[in-house]
């Protein structure tokens, strides 16, 4: 149990302030997408609505008005045919996949009572997927990437079958950055559905994508709605939607996917509500910031931030790959750049220790070990809005000052 005796408001916020004062800084946080900055007009408006409940439909109507605006603005951005589309607001992408797969799945039962579903994904899609899979007794089938500059595009084709709910389509995968081919996927699946008579759709999970590829020109210019077998695309307001954490998006094509057996009508407070999420109870505050932000930046804004994460993270990509201790990973499609360590196995230096090293700079950088089959560990970092060009800069010299570091500590050591 906690303590039996309370404390005074200011005691407890010094208490909890002191203790936070360990936690690492946001702003140095270099692998998390994760908007750390926002105008301080949006910090005033999220502090206002903090009270305000996101289901409460009834009671907050401006609210309700601006959710279904943002459900129908993000629906006409991805093509989302004569700009319908159905959709919510949700706590983030993996809320959001939850939906999307309850939805395909629900669908899919009307006229398939025995079999078990699947999915099909390659081994670069994000772990939401295996959860909301195991959560609805769902199959994933994985498919792993050989390397990290070919979609084995043969090998997907071959798992599925005609219990395939859809292919999940990453649009910028977390750990490389990359795009799935989603027109030839689209197109392949086509063929595939007219020979068998199946109806395999297709999921984009554009969580990181998802307000970047609408900005920039894309590698891949069509990946959304625009295909006709995409069913539901997720993407996460949190990440390059420019809101704090605590948001994400599902859109769907039509109603038949956006299933009417999750969406629950009930006479609640003041009048009929209807809740599509699997939260009932959900701050309204991040909504309100995502329509700050569409407002406040409009599409231009959006295009020039996206221009400008493109830019650095070019200028961070040409740094570390001139450096002599880093070699880069992979031709990231998004504001990233996965490297690795160019001298671990001759110097002996390795990722924990730099990382480490680099954490006594305030840096926090993760190291992971790639999807694909390659024994590779690498590092990223994700170049957001709030990098400036002084940070960039100063993050450039310390990771090369501390590869010095830890080469001449060794050397020493080797010596005696
Ligand atoms: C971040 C991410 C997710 C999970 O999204 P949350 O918003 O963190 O719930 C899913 N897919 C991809 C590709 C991601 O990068």
């Amino acid at each position: 149990m906690f303590n039996q005796k309370g404390i005074s408001a200011v005691k407890a916020f010094d208490q909890v302030k002191k203790l936070l004062g360990k936690d690492g800084d946001p702003y140095f946080d270099l692998g998390s997408y994760t908007t750390v900055e926002m105008p301080k007009e949006a910090d005033e408006l999220i502090k206002g609505a903090l009270k305000k409940n996101l289901i409460n439909k009834n009671e907050f109507e401006a609210t309700t008005l601006i959710h279904d605006y943002l459900v129908k603005a993000i629906g006409e951005m991805l093509h989302v045919p004569e700009g319908i589309g159905y959709g919510a607001a949700t706590v983030g992408s993996s809320e959001a996949a939850f939906l999307a797969l309850l939805g395909a799945r629900s669908k899919k039962k009307a006229f398939q009572k025995r079999d078990v579903a699947n999915i099909v994904l390659c081994s670069n899609a994000h772990m939401c997927w295996h959860k909301a899979a195991d959560f609805l007794g769902v199959e994933v089938r994985e498919v792993r990437l050989e390397n990290v500059e070919a979609y084995p595009m043969e090998e997907v084709l071959r798992q599925v079958d005609e219990h395939t709910l859809w292919v999940v389509a990453t649009q910028g995968c977390t750990n490389l950055g990359l795009c799935d081919p989603v027109y030839l996927l689209n197109r392949s699946l086509e063929q595939l559905n007219e020979k068998h008579h199946w109806d395999v759709g297709i999921h984009v999970d554009a969580a990181i994508g998802g307000f970047i590829f609408p900005f920039t020109e894309s590698v891949h210019p069509l990946w959304d709605f625009r295909l006709p077998l995409i069913r539901s695309i997720n993407l996460s307001g949190h990440k390059y939607g420019l809101v704090y954490p605590g948001i994400g998006w599902v859109i769907f094509r039509d109603k038949r996917c956006f299933d009417e057996s999750f969406i629950r009508s009930y006479d609640y407070l003041l009048g009929i509500s209807e809740s599509s999420t699997v939260n009932f109870s959900q701050n309204a505050c991040f909504v309100i910031a995502q329509y700050f932000n569409f407002l406040h930046h409009g599409v231009e804004g959006y295009q020039k931030v996206i221009r400008e994460c493109f830019k650095k993270a070019r200028f961070l990509s040409e740094a570390i790959n001139a450096s002599p201790y880093f070699d880069v990973v992979g031709k990231s499609d998004i504001p990233m750049v996965v490297f690795r360590l160019m001298t671990s196995s001759d110097l002996g230096l390795n990722e924990k220790s730099f990382c480490e090293e680099l954490r006594k700079r305030s840096w926090m950088l993760p190291h992971y070990v790639l999807p694909a089959k390659i024994d590779k560990r690498v590092m990223r970092i994700v170049i957001r809005k709030d990098m400036t060009w002084d940070r960039l800069r100063k993050l450039t010299e310390d990771l090369e000052q501390v590869c010095i570091k830890l080469l001449t500590e060794k050397t020493c050591f080797d010596d005696q």
